[in-house]
Formats: C-alpha cells, sequence, structure tokens
C-alpha cells in the first residue's frame, strides 16, 4: 500500500516495490494521474490496483481499509503543508498540517500494524523530510507536524520489531519531482527571479550540485520493505546528498 502514489517520491516508491514483484496498491486523489502510474507500472509487468482517495480525510481511510483491509508494507505519503511565515499561520493552518502529516500516518498505522504483527512481518515506511533534522523556518508547518510523527514513530518501532515488523522514516532534501518545481516557481515569483537563476543558485550551494532522482529514494524505500533490512528499525534515513552536514 503506497500513498501519495500517482507521481513524485511515492510512485518512485510504488515502482521499486513492483519491481520487485510485489503487489502494489496506489493511493491518490486525482483519478486520471493514478490510472496513468497504474498504466505504466502494469506495462513494466506490475500487478496494480489503484484507490483513488484523501488519506487525509477519515472517508478517504475508511476507503483505503475497505478496499485492502490488509497489507504486508505501508508507505505513508501525502502533500505537504506550503511554505511560509509563523505569524501568518492560525490554528486551522496547524490542525491542518498535523491531520496530514502527523495524524493520517498514525491513523494509516494503526489500521494496519495489528494485522503485520499478528502474520509476523511487516514493513513501514513514512516518507517524511530532511526538514526534521534539519530545520527551516519557513517549513514549520511541515517540520512541525513530521517532527511530531517521528517522535510517535520512535516509541512505537521497539515495540513492533520483536514480531517482525518495522517502521522507518525516509527523509527526503531536494528531489526532482513537481512539487519541487512547483516551490521554485513560488520562490522565484516572491524573490521576483527566473526559475533558473533560483535553481541555480539552490544547486551552488548543494554539495552533490543535483538534485535526487526520485529513483533513487524509491530504491532505497523497497531495500527497507525487504527481508534484508530487518534489523534497520525506528531510524530516520536522511537522502539528500550530504546537504546535512553532521555525521550523526
Ligand atoms: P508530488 O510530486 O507533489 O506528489 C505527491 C503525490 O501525493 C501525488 O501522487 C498526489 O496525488 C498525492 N497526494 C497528495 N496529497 C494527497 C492526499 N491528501 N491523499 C492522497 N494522495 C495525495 O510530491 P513529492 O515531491 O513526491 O513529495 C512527497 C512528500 O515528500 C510530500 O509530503 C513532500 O512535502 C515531501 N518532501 C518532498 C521533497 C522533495 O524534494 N520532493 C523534500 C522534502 C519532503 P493527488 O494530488 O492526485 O492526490
Amino acid at each position: 500500500m503506497v500513498c501519495g502514489a500517482s507521481q513524485g517520491l511515492g510512485f518512485a516508491c510504488a515502482r521499486a516495490l513492483a519491481a520487485e514483484g510485489v503487489r502494489v496498491w496506489l493511493v491518490a486523489r486525482r483519478q486520471e494521474p493514478l490510472q496513468a502510474a497504474a498504466t505504466l507500472l502494469k506495462s513494466e509487468g506490475a500487478l496494480v490496483h489503484v484507490i483513488s482517495a484523501d488519506v487525509t480525510r477519515e472517508e478517504g481511510r475508511e476507503k483505503i481499509r475497505q478496499s485492502c483491509p490488509e497489507t504486508d508494507i505501508l508507505v505513508t505519503n501525502a502533500g505537504g503543508p506550503a511554505p511560509g511565515d509563523f505569524r501568518d499561520w492560525d490554528r486551522d493552518d496547524w490542525i491542518s498540517a498535523i491531520d496530514a502529516n502527523m495524524l493520517t500516518p498514525i491513523a494509516l498505522i494503526q489500521a494496519y500494524v495489528d494485522g503485520m504483527m499478528a502474520r509476523g512481518f511487516g514493513r513501514i515506511v513514512n516518507i517524511t523530510s530532511s526538514s526534521v533534522k534539519s530545520p527551516l523556518e519557513s517549513l514549520g508547518l511541515s517540520t512541525g507536524a513530521r517532527s511530531g510523527l517521528t517522535g510517535f514513530v520512535g516509541g512505537l518501532a521497539r515495540s513492533v520489531v520483536s514480531r517482525g515488523v518495522t517502521i522507518n522514516n525516509v527523509l527526503p532534501g531536494t528531489f526532482a519531482t513537481a512539487r519541487l518545481e512547483g516551490n521554485f516557481s513560488a520562490q522565484a515569483r516572491r524573490e521576483g527571479r527566473s526559475v533558473e537563476e533560483v535553481i541555480e543558485s539552490r544547486l551552488s550551494k548543494h554539495p552533490a550540485k543535483r538534485f535526487g532522482h526520485p529513483d533513487e529514494l524509491g530504491k532505497t524505500c523497497a531495500f527497507l520493505c525487504s527481508v534484508h533490512a530487518g534489523y534497520i528499525n525506528g531510524q530516520n534515513i536522511l537522502l539528500d546528498g550530504g546537504s546535512f552536514p553532521g555525521v550523526l
């Protein structure tokens, strides 16, 4: 079960899992990109099902549970809150961010983890953000909500691993996806610069001098979901090309 899977990082996770022979369920809200993603994976030989649902809403999660009552692998993912100035965020903004990026993954884990434990195998991977480790002021809504998830998962992961279930988070830095393009366009408009200038200035400060490719994250996710990664649990795996300056 891969959420937010019609494009970007979620799609890359689904594709990498499908390439290993996993039967995948793709979840996203919009039908058209979802069907296009499923068609592409099917053309690569994958076994694919789709669920059009908003994971951040209880009705959406109920639809997911009804369509697929059990899964051995769960990848949680959804859109992230927009950047901004914390002075402009009211209670509703915070509740929406916490709902989407903390309570939604927790509700999905709640729906599936007991079944995984009963069967003696399960893998849960949450797509969070490098901002959990390296906070940026403008991403406060995202960082705040995802940090709550990170803390919660840290405790839960230790209580499920003896039953064959692991829970880890992958923390993307800057990956070339539609979302990143949208962020750069917004930044260019704000700063009165061209998108190319914004990208160039970002890359000039990046140790890798390039953005991550979604498949790099997808393959990491697939490894974490494999039997080989059974002893990796409760970890925050940073994929940022070395942007974070620390060694731990
Ligand atoms: P993306 O290219 O915009 O893709 C988002 C995917 O999630 C789409 O398939 C979208 O389809 C689906 N989605 C969004 N909201 C949903 C919802 N409420 N219910 C179900 N599906 C939903 O984004 P991305 O770049 O892959 O990013 C994925 C996550 O990683 C985001 O939370 C983002 O903040 C985080 N992240 C990304 C980067 C990066 O560099 N790309 C860095 C740090 C963190 P629909 O719109 O049709 O639902």
